[in-house]
């Protein structure tokens, strides 16, 4: 059986919505505190909201019911901004045991197209407040005594390629050169560090990208559909859990076996 997560203290970046909310919510559903971060305080408050009357009807259980949901405006490309969010999870719920660095942007642009300014954006976000977020938790984890960070980065960019986004598989594939170096000098200090790599997940976000981009997906994806935001909060409470306490610097794709095929005729007839 796994140890409960009540109680802890869970720091989620980029958690107004899509996938870091769907990280929150598990989080949760499983008796843990969780601070929802993001830029935007409106959608923040939201998303809160939304959290809270699922737990008050008792959706997924009743641990979540001791749950407390805060909320804190930062960006994650402000060093300073992310000591904040570091201070008021520890002003809020005592200390930080969980960090999922969450928060990330996809815009496109093709190689030819591509400014300074979008590589700039892209990996101020994605690595940069990555690298910013881990730092400013880094003491609270430590006294927790039995920290985890967990990553959300990809499989664009670590496993496979997409047209129009170099820049941000580039940034996806840092997380995890960032991962293994972070991860040897945590461990002395009690705390892993992992990541997941979604495929694709049905988010807003996603959901920009219009319907022929959801369809071309779902066709190549062996379980023929697109995931669940609580997919990937799933295999990051899986890191977060007691019971991962031996794993660190490793990496979990959760993508309804999306990398697999050899090519589109490995998945006709099936
Ligand atoms: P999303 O729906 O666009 O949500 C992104 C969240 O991050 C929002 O809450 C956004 O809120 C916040 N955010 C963006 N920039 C921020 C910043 N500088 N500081 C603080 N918060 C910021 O995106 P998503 O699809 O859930 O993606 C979340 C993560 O999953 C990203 O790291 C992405 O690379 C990764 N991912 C997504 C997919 C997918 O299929 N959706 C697949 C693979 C990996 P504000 O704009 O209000 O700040």
């Amino acid at each position: 059986m796994f140890t409960s997560l009540e109680g802890r203290s869970v720091v989620v970046t980029g958690a107004g919505k899509g996938i870091g909310k769907g990280i929150a919510r598990v989080f949760a559903r499983s008796g843990a505190n969780v601070l929802l971060v993001s830029r935007t305080a409106e959608v923040l408050d939201g998303a809160a909201r939304d959290l809270r009357a699922e737990l008050a009807d008792g959706a997924g259980g009743a641990p979540g019911a001791t749950s407390r949901i805060e909320t804190f405006v930062a960006d994650v490309t402000s060093r300073a901004a992310c000591q904040e969010m570091a201070d008021a999870a520890v002003a809020a719920f005592g200390g930080i045991d969980v960090l999922c660095a969450n928060a990330g942007i996809f815009p496109a642009a093709s190689l030819a197209e591509m400014t300074e300014a979008d590589i700039d954006e892209v990996f101020a976000v994605n690595v940069k407040g990555t690298m910013f977020a881990v730092q400013a938790c880094l003491s609270a984890l430590e006294a927790s005594g039995r920290g985890r960070v967990v990553l959300t980065s990809s499989i664009t960019g670590p496993i496979t390629g997409y047209p129009g986004w170099a820049h941000y598989g580039a940034s996806k594939a840092a997380q995890l050169g960032y991962l293994r170096t972070a991860a040897i000098e945590l461990a002395p200090k009690g705390i892993t560090i992992n990541a997941v790599l979604p495929g694709n997940i049905a988010t807003e976000g996603l959901a920009d990208m219009g319907e022929d981009y959801r369809l071309g997906m779902e066709a190549a994806i062996p379980q023929h559909r697109l995931g669940a935001v609580e997919d990937i909060g799933y295999a990051a409470l899986y890191f977060a859990s007691e019971q991962a306490g031996y794993v660190t610097g490793q990496t979990l794709v959760v993508d309804g076996g999306q990398v697999l095929p050899e090519s589109p005729g490995a998945l006709e007839g099936v």
